[in-house]
């Protein structure tokens, strides 16, 4: 098969498999059939696997296995208890002086890992009646002073419904700052639009991009472009990632990420250890192994390139700092 005559998006794995020369005798345990949280995997992300490699650190991302199915102790559907934290339906307070508004359920790509992999997003649905609540409620507590737009994936709302959002928030006086998680720069970076870079540095709320890539691979020339757009346009680029058995949890493969990075004009931000999602055992990373990773990166790369090793926990003001 032609390269593009495959699907614009994998959704199912057999698709993905040949997609990539992988035969399915190379890869066990494999899911196909995952149940709530199905395969979705972008071609433009798919690209960057190394074909005919089953143990691609890209593809150890997005592959289900039949692991996730299994109950391990202490793993549980909302590990950092967003449940909790609902001030109104898609509006988190959890932290000092941020609100998190999960814009959107969905994700341009489907990370197994993922900490809200069994997230109600069908309750948290953008419907204008949900987002009033969400803005009068971030309006009515004069603590608040940044917007974190989450979700799912807030660059995944069309252009004229984000921008109404942030027009609806600078309206709204105490806040100073907004910021964005997302996924899509490294997802579909073609749908990273440089006219929002342009829309954000001309906001009065002084505007921050946070992006989510775990592996220098996935930051190919197609991601860095837009990227530089993003950076000439003067908003901040921060990344976070996950660390990841399989993926990340090596230090070469954690310097040369923020090494890529900053080329591509992203400081690294925050390396989260795994939250304790069921299904996601099987990506733990000890905190010892963690600390000396952690070590070395910092004995071998300028300060600001090392990221912050931090943990959620529960109930916590902020992220806790492992090292
Ligand atoms: C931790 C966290 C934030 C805010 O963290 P900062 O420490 O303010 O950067 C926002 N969204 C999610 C999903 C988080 O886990
Ligand atoms: S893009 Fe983010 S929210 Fe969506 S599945 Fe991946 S980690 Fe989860």
């Amino acid at each position: 098969m032609n390269r593009t005559d495959h699907p614009h998006t994998f959704t199912q794995l057999n698709d993905l498999l040949d997609f990539l020369d992988l035969d399915r005798a190379q890869l066990t345990d494999l899911d196909p059939a995952p149940p709530g949280f199905g395969l979705r995997v972008p071609r433009a992300f798919a690209e960057r696997m190394q074909r005919g490699d089953p143990a691609d650190p890209l593809l150890r991302q997005v592959l289900p296995l039949t692991l996730e199915r299994q109950t391990v102790d202490g793993y549980i559907t909302d590990p950092v208890a967003d449940a909790a934290a609902e001030r109104a339906p898609g509006l988190l307070v959890k932290y000092a002086g941020r609100a998190l508004l999960l814009v959107t359920g969905a994700c341009a790509l489907h990370c197994r890992y993922c900490f809200r992999r069994h997230f109600p997003y069908q309750d948290f649905g953008p419907s204008p009646a949900r987002l009033e609540r969400a803005l009068t409620e971030i309006a009515r507590d004069s603590q608040l002073t940044e917007v974190v737009l989450s979700g799912g994936d807030p660059l995944l709302l069309d252009a004229a419904r984000l921008n109404d959002l942030i027009e609806r928030l600078e309206q709204i006086p105490t806040l100073t700052r907004l910021r964005l998680h997302s996924r899509v720069p490294v997802a579909i970076p073609s749908r990273l639009s440089p006219h929002l870079a342009e829309r954000l540095s001309a906001s009065r709320l002084q505007s921050t991009l946070v992006i989510h890539a775990n592996h220098a691979h996935e930051l190919d020339a197609s991601v860095c472009r837009v990227l530089h757009d993003w950076q000439a346009a003067g908003v901040m680029l921060l990344n976070q990632s996950v660390l990841l058995r399989g993926v990340n949890d090596c230090a070469d493969s954690l310097i040369a990420l923020s090494e890529r990075l900053f080329t591509c004009g992203v400081l690294p931000y925050y390396l989260h250890a795994l939250d304790p999602v069921a299904g996601s055992a099987h990506f733990q990373v000890s905190d010892a192994t963690a600390k000396l990773l952690l070590e070395t990166v910092r004995a071998r790369l300028p300060g600001y390139l090392v990221p912050r090793l931090v943990r959620e926990l529960p109930g916590d003001y902020a992220k806790r700092p492992l090292d």
